[in-house]
């Protein structure tokens, strides 16, 4: 079985979209991955095809009806073993490590909100598990899907081949990732750092190290704080590759 994206929207026009390029298109292409769009308001049922309605006790802005997005969602038909995903600013923000157990599984049915947001309701009853990308709001959830997919397929074995060098990437080991550098040697008068050239390996690994260290810390005070809990708990911190 082939991971599969299944996304409920207001437009489906907007998939694959960006990742209908580059190796996530070919693998797309290809069949290494799947992406279903499917439209809300293909479920709506009043003569006016209407799926969002005023929010109750009032308020700005409109909100999308439980019924029709429970009968979008039933729709789908969706295997009870795949995630059921709302992008949402009030979700949980979407993490690496969450990134990788969604890739090494089916692949998620996610719901794309629009205007205010969806009905309580529905996200009870067919027990959606939200999710942001976030602490800022976006107009709908097409974008964030979009990035969470992105982030899910480039970790399927095949897309990247050799690239996926996940293990190695930002949030491996609660690290962000080095400076990289490639030709020209030299540029505005800037050379490639000397140890990069000079093929004593772990030399460049310990500089490396170094790096993405002294990055995180002083950008990243959050992870670095992760990390040190990580390491003082003896705890395994979570590899980010699925590696295939
Ligand atoms: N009134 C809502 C925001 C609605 S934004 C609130 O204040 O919480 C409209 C839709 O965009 C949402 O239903 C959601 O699907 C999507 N969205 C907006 N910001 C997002 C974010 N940071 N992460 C994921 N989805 C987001």
């Amino acid at each position: 079985m082939i991971w599969r994206a299944t996304v409920l929207t207001l437009f489906p026009d907007m998939f694959p979209g960006p990742l209908g390029f580059s190796l996530a298109g070919k693998a797309l292409a290809s069949g290494l991955w799947a992406l279903e769009a499917r439209d809300i308001r293909a479920s709506a049922t009043d003569r006016h095809r209407s799926v969002d309605d005023t929010p109750a006790g009032g308020g700005p802005g409109m909100v999308l009806r439980a019924d029709v997005l429970a009968d979008a969602i039933d729709a789908a038909d969706i295997a009870p073993d795949r995630p059921k995903l709302l992008m949402s600013p009030r979700g949980r923000p979407l993490t690496q490590s969450q990134v990788v157990g969604l890739a090494a599984g089916p692949g998620p049915l996610i719901v794309c909100g629009r205007f205010e947001g969806i009905d309580q309701r529905v996200i009870e009853a067919r027990r959606l598990e939200e999710v942001s990308i976030g602490d800022y709001v976006l107009s709908g959830g097409e974008i964030a899907a979009l990035a969470l997919i992105d982030a899910c397929v480039r970790l399927l074995p095949g897309v990247m081949g050799k690239l996926a060098s996940g293990a190695d990437e930002s949030f491996s080991d609660f690290l962000l990732e080095y400076p990289q550098f490639t030709r020209p040697q030299e540029f505005e008068g800037r050379p490639i750092p000397e140890v990069l050239t000079s093929g004593d390996h772990a030399r460049v690994a310990a500089w490396r190290q170094a790096e993405a260290e002294a990055l995180t810390r002083s950008r990243r005070p959050d992870l670095w704080a992760a990390r040190q809990a990580s390491a003082k708990i003896g705890q395994k911190r979570p590899k980010d590759t699925t590696d295939g």
